[in-house]
Parts: C-alpha cells; sequence; structure tokens
C-alpha cells in the first residue's frame, strides 16, 4: 500500500515537473518567436528603405534605369530568406522583379499575376509566413514608384526555434532529473517512517503475532500517529486473546449442543433423531450393496414398575445398565439407540438369516431377563422384541421403524418376555387400527355409538346399580369391541369426545333406570385416563347433571388405578371436584397394575373394583385366594365399598359375598345389555332377584 502511494507520488510530481518544463519550454519559444520577429523587421526595415533610397535616381528619368535596377535589386542576393522584390510605378505596374533565394515554385508571371502589389501597404508588416516590407520610392506623398520585400518567415523561425530546442533542451533534460531524483528522495525521506509502519503491518500479517511493538522516529504528526497505531496492536492483541478465550468456549458448547441433539444424556446413546439419520443412510447404502439389516425394537416390559417402586434415580440407573448390557452382544458397525423412555432401537448391520437373528434375539431376551444388582436391590425386568428385516420395509426408514415396532406389539400382546418377527398380517393389525382411528372420527356424528348397562348386585342379589359400556357397530368395519377401539381413540385424541357423548348418554339414561329400578341405584361409567388431564370436565359434567336433573349421588366415575396413579396430582384435583358436585368414585381393575396398597390411604376413591384375575383364580390358587381376602380386608378397614367383576360361578360369588364384597358384577348375574331390553329385566328381577344368573 505504502509503496503505492510511494509510487502514485513520485509519478505525480515528475508529471508536475515534466509539465512545468514542457510550459516554460513553450513559452521561451513563444518569446524568442516574438524576439526573432522583432529582430528580423528591425534587420529588414532599414534594407528596404536602402533600396528604395537607392533606386530613385534610377527611376526618377523619363526610361526607368532598368540595368540600374536590377543591379540595385541584386544587393539582395545577400539575403537568404527573400523570396521576391518588385519595383513598381505609382499606378503599381511591374517595372523589374527580382527572383529572390527563397521564392517558391511558382514563376514571377505568376506571382506578378495573382497579387494585388496595391493592396500591401506602406510599411513593414506580416503577411501569413512572410514578412513584407512596402516602401515609397521618392517622397513619400508624391512617390515616383513603389518597392517591395517579400522576405519568408517560416523556415528561418522554424530553424531558428530548433536551435534553440537543440541548444536548451539537455540543459532542461538535466533540470527535470535532477528535479525528480530529489523528489524521489524527500519521498522516500517524508514516508520512511510509514514504511516502518507498513513493513510492521506486513510481518504481523505474516506471523500473527500481535505483540511486536513499534519503534519509529519522525515527525510529530508520525510519532503520533505510531503511538496510535500500537495502542491499536494492544487493542487488537488483546481483543486476539479474548477471542481464542470464547473461541474454545464456543466449540466447547458447539460439542455439548450437539451431544444434546444427538445423544441421549442418560445413556450417552445417539438418540432418536440421531439414530433416524444414520439408518437413513445405512438402508440406503445396504439397498446399493444388496445387503439386508435387520431392525430390533426392544421395549423393556415392568419398567414402569420399577420407576414407582424404586424411584427415578434407580429406574435411570436400570436403562443405562439396559443399554451396556445389550452392546456387549454388538459387534462394531451395529448401531444401538435409545428412542426414549425404556425403548431401544439396535441394527444388525451384518445381513444375518431369520436363524441367527433368532439366536441374538433370545439372546438378547435372556440378557434383559437376568436380575439387575443396582443399589442393593434386586431389580428383574424383560423385554419385548419386535424384528424386521429392512427389505420388509422397502428399506424405507419410517417403514422399517413401523414394521419393527409392530412385531414388538405383537410380542407384548403375545405375553411379553419374547421376540416376534415382523410379518405381512402384522400390517393388518396396524391397516385395522387406522381403519378405526379413522372411522372414529365419524362415529358420533352417525351415531354409532351405544351404551349397554351391566348390573351390579348386592349381598341380597338385588340390583343396586349398573356399569355404563360402551358398544361401536360401524358400517366398514362392523362390531368393534371397546378394548379394541378405547385405546386407538386414546392415541388418536378422540377420547374426550367419546366420554363426553357416554356421560351424556348417562345422564339421558339415568332417571328411566332409576323408574326401573329404585331411586337409589347408582350408574357407574368409565373414565380414561387421558380425562383426567382436562380441567374443564367437572364443570361440564356439573353443567349436564343440571340440564338433565341428574342427582350426583346416583353417578359413579370409574378409573382404572394405573390411569389414577400415573397422573396423580392431576387425578386427586378433579375426583376432589367430583366429590364436591356429589358423585362417587371406583378405581377400576384393581390389582393389576400396582402392587403396593399403600397409596390407596392418599386417593380420593369409594370403591375398590377387584380384577376379575382375582375373580378367576378363587379356588383354584391357594396363594390367589389369599391375596383376593387380604385386599378386601384391607379395602373394609380403609372404609372403602367392595365390588368384585368378572363373577361368572355360584362359587365365585359365594366366596366374595363371604369374604365381605359389597357389590357383584359379572356374567353370572347379567351380562350388559341394550337399555330397551331393561325394562323386561327389571319387570324379571323384582319378582326374582338375581340368584343363579338367568
Ligand atoms: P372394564 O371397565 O373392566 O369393564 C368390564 C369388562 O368386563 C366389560 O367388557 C364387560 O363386558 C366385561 N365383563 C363383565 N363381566 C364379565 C364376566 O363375567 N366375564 C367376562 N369374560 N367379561 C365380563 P367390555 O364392555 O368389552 O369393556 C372392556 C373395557 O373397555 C372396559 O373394561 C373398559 O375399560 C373399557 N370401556 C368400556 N366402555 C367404556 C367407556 O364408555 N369409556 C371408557 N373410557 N372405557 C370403556
Ligand atoms: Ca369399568
Ligand atoms: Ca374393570
Amino acid at each position: 500500500m505504502l509503496s503505492t502511494i510511494k509510487a502514485t507520488l513520485t509519478t505525480i510530481n515528475s508529471i508536475a515537473i515534466v509539465a512545468v518544463s514542457i510550459a516554460v519550454l513553450a513559452f521561451s519559444i513563444k518569446v524568442h518567436e516574438a524576439l526573432y520577429l522583432e529582430s528580423v523587421k528591425t534587420d529588414f526595415s532599414p534594407l528596404s528603405e536602402n533600396i528604395s533610397n537607392d533606386l530613385i535616381k534610377f527611376i526618377n528619368t523619363e526610361q526607368p534605369d532598368i540595368f540600374g535596377i536590377t543591379s540595385t535589386l541584386l544587393r539582395l542576393e545577400g539575403y537568404e530568406n527573400v523570396k521576391y522584390a518588385v519595383v513598381l510605378s505609382p499606378t503599381y505596374q511591374t517595372i523589374q522583379f527580382y527572383a529572390g533565394k527563397a521564392i517558391e515554385e511558382k514563376t514571377a508571371d505568376e506571382i506578378m499575376a495573382q497579387t494585388e502589389f496595391s493592396r500591401f501597404q506602406s510599411g513593414m508588416s506580416i503577411d501569413g509566413n512572410n514578412l513584407i516590407a512596402m516602401r515609397p520610392i521618392g517622397e513619400k506623398t508624391l512617390p515616383l514608384g513603389h518597392f517591395l520585400i517579400v522576405n519568408d518567415l517560416a523556415k528561418p523561425l522554424k530553424q531558428s526555434k530548433l536551435d534553440l530546442l537543440s541548444s536548451t533542451l539537455p540543459l532542461v533534460l538535466m533540470v527535470m532529473l535532477t528535479a525528480v531524483l530529489i523528489l524521489r528522495w524527500l519521498n522516500t525521506k517524508m514516508l520512511s517512517p510509514f514504511s516502518s509502519l507498513a513493513r510492521l503491518a506486513r510481518k504481523i500479517k505474516q506471523t500473527n503475532d500481535y505483540t511486536i511493538q513499534i519503534d519509529v522516529d519522525g515527525k510529530k504528526e508520525v510519532q503520533d500517529l505510531s503511538s496510535e497505531f500500537s495502542s491499536m496492536m494492544e487493542t487488537i492483541h488483546s481483543e486476539e486473546v479474548k477471542n481464542k478465550k470464547y473461541t474454545v468456549q464456543l466449540m466447547k458448547q458447539r460439542k455439548d449442543m450437539e451431544r444434546l441433539a444427538n445423544f441421549d444424556t442418560l445413556t450417552g446413546l445417539p438418540n432418536r433423531l440421531s439414530f433416524m439419520e444414520k439408518l437413513q443412510s445405512q438402508l440406503k447404502s445396504a439397498f446399493i450393496q444388496g445387503e439386508n439389516p435387520a431392525l430390533f425394537y426392544i421395549d423393556l416390559d415392568g419398567f414402569k414398575d420399577v420407576n414407582d417402586t424404586y424411584g427415578h434415580d434407580l429406574g435411570d440407573s436400570l436403562l443405562k445398565h439396559v443399554s451396556k448390557r445389550i452392546q456387549t452382544h454388538l459387534n462394531e458397525r451395529d448401531i444401538i439407540a435409545r428412542l426414549g423412555g425404556d425403548e431401544f432401537v439396535v441394527l444388525i448391520v451384518e445381513t444375518l438369516n431369520e436363524q441367527k437373528i433368532k439366536d441374538k434375539a433370545t439372546v438378547f431376551i435372556k440378557e434383559l431377563s437376568s436380575t439387575f444388582k443396582l443399589d442393593d436391590w434386586e431389580v428383574q425386568v424383560s423385554a419385548s422384541i419386535g424384528i424386521a428385516y429392512a427389505e420388509s420395509g422397502d428399506f424405507q426408514v419410517g417403514q422399517v421403524v413401523t414394521n419393527a415396532d409392530l412385531a414388538m406389539y405383537r410380542a407384548k400382546l403375545d405375553g411379553k418376555d419374547t421376540y416376534r418377527l415382523f410379518t405381512e398380517d402384522l400390517m393388518e393389525v396396524n391397516r385395522r387400527k387406522l381403519a378405526i382411528a379413522n372411522s372414529l372420527s365419524n362415529a358420533i356424528k352417525n351415531d354409532e355409538f351405544t351404551l349397554y348397562y351391566q348390573s351390579k348386585v348386592n349381598h341380597a342379589r338385588r340390583i343396586v346399580g349398573f356399569e355404563a359400556l360402551i358398544r361401536w357397530t360401524n358400517e366398514e368395519l362392523g362390531f368393534v369391541g371397546p378394548d379394541e377401539f378405547i385405546n386407538i381413540a386414546e392415541k388418536s385424541g378422540k377420547i374426550h369426545q367419546i366420554t363426553q357423548w357416554v356421560i351424556k348418554q348417562c345422564c339421558q339414561d339415568i332417571n328411566y333406570l332409576r323408574k326401573l329400578y329404585g331411586s337409589e341405584i347408582v350408574l357407574s361409567l368409565n373414565l380414561s385416563s387421558f380425562d383426567l388431564k382436562i380441567p374443564s370436565l367437572a364443570d361440564h359434567i356439573s353443567a349436564l347433571f343440571e340440564a338433565h336433573s341428574v342427582p350426583a349421588h346416583c353417578i359413579e366415575f370409574e378409573v382404572t388405578e394405573s390411569a389414577y396413579l400415573e397422573n396423580f396430582d392431576e387425578a386427586n384435583a378433579f375426583f376432589e371436584r367430583i366429590k364436591q358436585i356429589g358423585c362417587t368414585i371406583a378405581l377400576d381393575d384393581f390389582g393389576t397394575g400396582y402392587s403396593s396398597l399403600s397409596y390407596l390411604t392418599q386417593i380420593k376413591i369409594d370403591t375398590l373394583k377387584i380384577d376379575k384375575q382375582f375373580v378367576d383364580k378363587l379356588g383354584v390358587s391357594k396363594r390367589n385366594t389369599l391375596v383376593t381376602k387380604t385386599i378386601i380386608e384391607l379395602a373394609k378397614q380403609l372404609n372403602l365399598m367392595i365390588c368384585a367383576e368378572g363373577v361368572e360361578t355360584s362359587e365365585q360369588a359365594e366366596f366374595l359375598l363371604n369374604a365381605g364384597c359389597n357389590t357383584l358384577q359379572g356374567y353370572y348375574f347379567d351380562k350388559p345389555q341394550p337399555l330397551e331390553t331393561l325394562a323386561d329385566h327389571a319387570q324379571a328381577t323384582k319378582t326374582n332377584p338375581l340368584q343363579t344368573g338367568s
């Protein structure tokens, strides 16, 4: 940069010097020209005057003396630049013509024919390239004739200018050169502090070392500039140190972010997002290379129980151990990830035949079902595994994962602690699920739901209540049981509408039921765990009660123990409101989810519904019979009502009533039936209480 400035400065100054020199030269030539003309004029004027005087004596006769005139004119021979001279009569007739050395190509006759001599004024004048002298011969007022000399100016002037240039130019050039050299030297001297700065800047650029200090001598401004430069360098240096620190911090943060974005913080395994990306590229290259990797979808059985029983810390620790145990059976190319919760996926990259894949699954199942020793506890879980080959899902990430998931779901349905390989028929299940989810949207609008009522009897075998159970018949799907569609409705976000429909229907039917079976009967309806999360539900219920004049104490809400405990705080708040309204609450399917009974003291229920599983095994398993008895005892001590469901035999009924159950429900007494048949049913049971199962 600085060298450019220097070069530019030198160039500008040199141009200036050359320009000035040329201007001076041009001016001096101009002056020289003027001086030359003046000198020619002064030389010429006396010559013309002398000759015209000398001509008097040759013309002042009757006949002009041509000889005398010619010899006088010959004096002009000594003058290089005379073009011609003419002796004219008083009326400007040519008497004698003299052609000089500088005459042009024209002949004397041509000149005389073309030139109007009378137009030249007397005295010296310049006409184009000619210096002209016109003199009267004799008295000015009465001349004897006229004498004209035309002298060439162009050639001698040119020659004179050349002479001038040749004599002055070397000097001018020398002066110019000296000036340019002096200027260069001055520039260099003036710019040297800047050059030092520039050199320093170049060095910093090359070394990136901002600690280099500058020391430049020079004028005050330059010194000021230098010190400013130094302080700027210090700032840059300290900024650079800061920047380095920030960069290190940023790199660390970026790594952390990457880890957070791509890895599961608990197990350190890739998370869903990064697994899906990896899977995508693996499937793509497998397809190209004709490979067929297998995807394992591993879901723990009973993980929730571990969390609830031992706490989340132990649950977390279990997940870490599960991840390690799976990894011990993988080779380097295989990919493992945690999808969330207790779900893991493994991609076995090498193409293995079905038997080898099954062997691998058996190893995982065995590994995960052996006891985990965590914090002095011995924890037992198992795993359900679904397996899908890449080919089964056309090497499409989404489809392969869905297939493995479906197979895993099948493994769960088939009793857990096992694996299933994806087969096409599982797709059917999925398709049906989708069809159900789709058809549910219009089920209410199309009036496809009905409520069936199953009676509950007391120790005197009199009907004291009913459970409302939903039924759905769809044109395309036919009859769909609640066990199948409630779950799908929950997952597809449609359960809330269904619950509202059920509540409304119950509100419409309760007074009819009261009429048939007495005003004290209680109608129970089922709530899903999703319903407990809707804060406005209690208000909605209360508004419906008012609209349909429903006595609140005639309505009971059943909620499964898992639904209650999974939403413990929300459920407590909701049931508090329900109790304020005046309804009762039953804990459904008791005994299927949680083995701990301690929470029974903390929740706001009125009735415990013993699950059909316990009832089924009464009299079959001694231990089970004892457990059932204990549950009933405990519930009584907690002042809870006890209802046993799924009662199918008189022995079961007998046992349960003797053990202290308040109400019984089951096929032994009644199957669920539509409202329309209840009038007859009521008539029949009035006279003949349910004893033998009608
Ligand atoms: P749940 O609440 O435990 O209802 C009892 C289920 O056991 C009913 O099946 C009933 O028909 C059946 N059952 C009753 N006594 C016997 C018996 O002696 N033997 C046998 N084998 N079964 C008996 P259902 O109606 O198919 O309902 C199944 C489940 O669907 C219900 O189990 C409940 O969880 C759910 N559900 C039914 N209706 C509704 C509803 O309106 N809303 C909600 N959220 N869930 C409902
Ligand atoms: Ca129920
Ligand atoms: Ca139940």
